[in-house]
């Protein structure tokens, strides 16, 4: 195939201020850099957009480096490589990397992972199989250890992370198995589709309400994507030894000034609450373990997954990407070249 000598790329144009707006990237026509040695050239065909992505955009000190203002941005992606420098690389092969924002990405090949479409759907290697499904596994496996017969909460429960979370919990053992999320259809499809025993809508009444009327006997695990007021509910809710995942905190994400801790954080010591934060690349030891046993569950479908693709190319980036935020997706939130 021939390959242009420029291709789009979406930079970061301004540093958001509470909320992004689509004022804060750039569309941006950019040279193609062939591949030197040790290198792939790929043409994008997935890329994800991730709440983490908004964290890179701010300059505040943190486990990873900020974006820069005017360059492009970075996260994962799925293309087919085009011209290689790299041996075991060929032309056709597809690869996971972590050059979305791009239609062509020039990768070293020690960045660059080769997936095989005929064992799974490409999308699935950026999701359900890949680095949320992992940080589902291990957040419950490795952080919170799960038991059989605990009673599980998972926040955020209808996305990439929370919706592979529930599952786990439920195929590895749990007694009962709860989920929250921000509308009624989210809700139905926990409940409907996935075998949640319980799921409740954020919106409809306080967190801690809905979750004590949903676990009246308490909950043993707490899987976080959302903190706030569910790290706040599911601390009043524990049983004594409840464990936490802390995996993210998007209700604070786009806050402009620190929002207040849990109140009730002096339970933890009654409790004997453990409240355990985790990035799932310090997991990588399960990763084998985790394609194993989820993927099994996937093939036989036990475990099922959706995902929301925003079709239409690089431009529909920054949509995708604050409809996200919005909560507009449902499972991994994807977009197609
Ligand atoms: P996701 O859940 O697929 O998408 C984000 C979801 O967050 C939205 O769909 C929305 O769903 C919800 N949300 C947005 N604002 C909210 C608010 N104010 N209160 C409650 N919910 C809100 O994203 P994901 O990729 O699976 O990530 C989920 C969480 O895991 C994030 O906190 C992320 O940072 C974290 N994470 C951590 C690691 C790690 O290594 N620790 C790795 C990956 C992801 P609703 O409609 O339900 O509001």
């Amino acid at each position: 195939m021939t390959v242009p000598s420029t291709a789009q790329e979406i930079h970061l144009a301004s540093r958001p201020q509470g909320f992004p707006t689509p004022g804060d990237f750039d569309l941006v026509q950019a040279p193609v850099t062939p591949p030197g040695d040790g290198q792939v050239l790929v043409r994008n065909l997935v890329m994800s957009v991730d709440p983490y992505m908004r964290g890179r955009m701010s300059d505040a000190k943190s486990y990873v480096a900020p974006y820069e203002v005017g360059k492009a941005l970075e996260g994962g992606a799925i293309g087919e490589v085009v011209a290689s420098g790299a041996p075991g690389f060929a032309v056709g092969d597809h690869v996971l990397h972590g050059l979305g924002w791009r239609e062509y990405a020039t990768v070293d090949a020690a960045q660059a992972v080769k997936v095989d479409p005929e064992r799974a759907p490409l999308n699935a290697y950026l999701g359900v199989l890949g680095m949320p499904g992992l940080t589902a596994y291990a957040g419950l496996v490795d952080v919170a250890g799960l038991k059989e017969g605990d009673t599980v909460f998972v926040s955020g429960a209808a996305g990439a992370v929370g919706q592979v979370a529930g599952q786990v919990a439920r195929l590895r053992g749990a007694s009962r198995v709860i989920g929250s999320a921000g509308t009624d259809a989210k809700v139905a499809y926990l409940r409907d589709e996935l075998g949640f025993d319980a799921a409740f809508n954020y919106r409809d009444a306080p967190v801690a309400e809905q979750l004590a009327a949903a676990a009246p006997d308490g909950i043993d695990v707490f899987f976080d994507n959302v903190g706030g007021d569910h790290l706040e509910a599911a601390i009043a809710s524990f049983t004594v030894h409840g464990r936490a995942a802390l995996c993210g905190a998007i209700s604070v994400y786009n806050a402009t000034t620190p929002p207040p801790g849990p109140r009730n954080l002096g339970l933890a010591v009654g409790k004997r609450l453990t409240l355990r934060g985790f990035l799932v690349w310090d997991h990588e030891h399960l990763r084998e373990q985790f394609v194993r046993e989820v993927g099994g569950w996937v093939a036989d479908g036990r475990l099922r997954y959706t995902e929301t693709v925003t079709e239409g190319g690089l431009a529909k980036a920054p949509e995708a990407f604050l409809g996200m935020l919005r909560g507009e997706n449902t499972g991994k939130a994807l977009v197609t070249f």
